[in-house]
C-alpha cells in the first residue's frame, strides 16, 4: 500500500510538473511573441441593427504563433493575466487600436467608434486612466470614439471604486460597454451602480434565439433591462437574418456577428469598410 501511496504522489507530481513546464514554456513563448510583434488585432463590425450602418468596430487580440496557428485570446490571456503581461499588453492594444481608429476616420468615416477590451487587472492599474489621455492625444480622435468593453469581473469586491472610475472615464467622453452582461455573479444593481453607456448581450444568450423565435429567454430580458436603465443595447455573436430579425422586434438597438462581418486583420478591415461605401 505504502509502494502504492507513493506511486501515487510520483504520478501526481509528473503530472503537475508537466503542466507547470507547459505553461512556463507557452508563457515564453507569449513574451517572444509580444517583443517580435506577432501578437496583432483582428476588428469586428458593430452595426445599427435597423439599418444595417457600420457604426464601429471591436479590436480583438490575435497571437500568430511561428508556425502559422492561431491562438485564441481566452487560451492566452490568462496566461498573461498571471505573469504580469497583461498591463504592456493592455497597453499595447489601446495604442495599436487608436492608431487604427485614427487611419479610419482620417480615410473618411469619421465619428467611427473603436471598441476595446479591458481586463480587470488593467482597469485597476493606476497608470489606466493617464493611459488613456496619453492614447487620444496621440491619434487625435474625438473622445467619444473609443469605447472600453468592461465585464462584471471590474466590479467584484471594488464596486465603489469601480464606479467612480468608469465616471472620470465617462467624463474624459469616452464611453463604457458591459460585456458579457448576465455570465458573471453580479446582480442587476452593480449594472444600476456601474453607470455604462452601452450593454452588451452575451453570444450565450443570442445562440438561444432559435427558428422559431421560441427559446428567446434571457436575451429578450437583458434587452428590456438595457432599455428600462436607458441604455443602449447591442447583441454579439448575430450570425443568422432569423435572429437579427427576433432581436429587433425585441428592441435590440446594435448588432456584432459573422452575418455582419467576421474579425478582419486591419488591411482586410479597411477594404471591407471602404467596400460599404
Ligand atoms: P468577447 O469580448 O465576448 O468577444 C467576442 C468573441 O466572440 C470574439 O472571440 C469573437 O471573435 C467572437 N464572435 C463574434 N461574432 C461571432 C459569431 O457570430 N459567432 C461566433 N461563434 N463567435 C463570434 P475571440 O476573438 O476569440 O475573443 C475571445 C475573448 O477574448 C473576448 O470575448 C474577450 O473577452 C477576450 N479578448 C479579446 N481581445 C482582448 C483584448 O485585447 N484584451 C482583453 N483583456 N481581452 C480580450
Ligand atoms: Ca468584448
Ligand atoms: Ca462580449
Ligand atoms: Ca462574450
Amino acid at each position: 500500500a505504502k509502494i502504492l501511496k507513493r506511486g501515487r504522489a510520483t504520478l501526481f507530481s509528473e503530472d503537475l510538473s508537466a503542466r507547470a513546464r507547459e505553461r512556463i514554456h507557452m508563457l515564453t513563448d507569449l513574451r517572444a511573441a509580444f517583443s517580435a510583434e506577432r501578437l496583432f488585432l483582428a476588428y469586428q463590425p458593430q452595426v445599427d441593427l435597423p439599418s444595417g450602418k457600420v457604426l464601429g468596430a471591436e479590436a480583438l487580440l490575435r497571437w500568430k504563433t511561428e508556425d502559422g496557428r492561431s491562438i485564441p485570446p481566452d487560451q492566452f490571456i490568462p496566461l498573461a493575466e498571471q505573469s504580469g503581461l497583461t498591463v504592456p499588453i493592455g497597453e499595447w492594444v489601446l495604442r495599436t487600436a487608436c492608431h487604427q481608429l485614427k487611419r479610419l476616420t482620417e480615410g473618411g468615416h469619421a465619428n467611427f467608434r473603436m471598441a476595446i477590451n479591458v481586463s480587470h487587472t488593467q482597469f485597476r492599474e493606476p497608470s489606466f486612466v493617464p493611459a488613456l489621455g496619453w492614447a487620444l492625444q496621440d491619434c487625435r480622435v474625438d473622445p467619444s470614439q473609443l469605447e472600453l468593453e468592461l465585464t462584471e469581473s471590474v466590479a467584484i469586491g471594488h464596486i465603489e471604486s469601480t464606479s467612480a472610475k468608469i465616471q472620470e472615464i465617462r467624463n474624459m467622453g469616452i464611453t463604457v460597454a458591459m460585456d458579457d452582461f448576465g455570465t458573471g455573479y453580479s446582480s442587476l444593481s452593480v449594472l444600476k451602480q456601474l453607470n455604462v453607456d452601452r450593454l452588451k448581450v452575451d453570444r450565450s444568450f443570442v445562440m438561444e434565439i432559435g427558428e422559431d423565435g421560441d427559446a428567446t429567454g434571457i436575451a429578450e430580458l437583458v434587452i428590456a433591462l438595457g432599455r428600462q436603465l436607458r441604455l443602449v443595447t447591442i447583441a454579439e455573436g448575430v450570425e443568422s437574418e432569423e435572429q437579427r430579425r427576433q432581436l429587433l422586434k425585441m428592441g435590440c438597438h446594435e448588432g456584432q456577428g459573422y452575418l455582419f462581418g467576421r474579425p478582419m486583420p486591419a488591411k482586410e478591415f479597411e477594404a471591407w469598410m471602404a467596400a460599404q461605401g
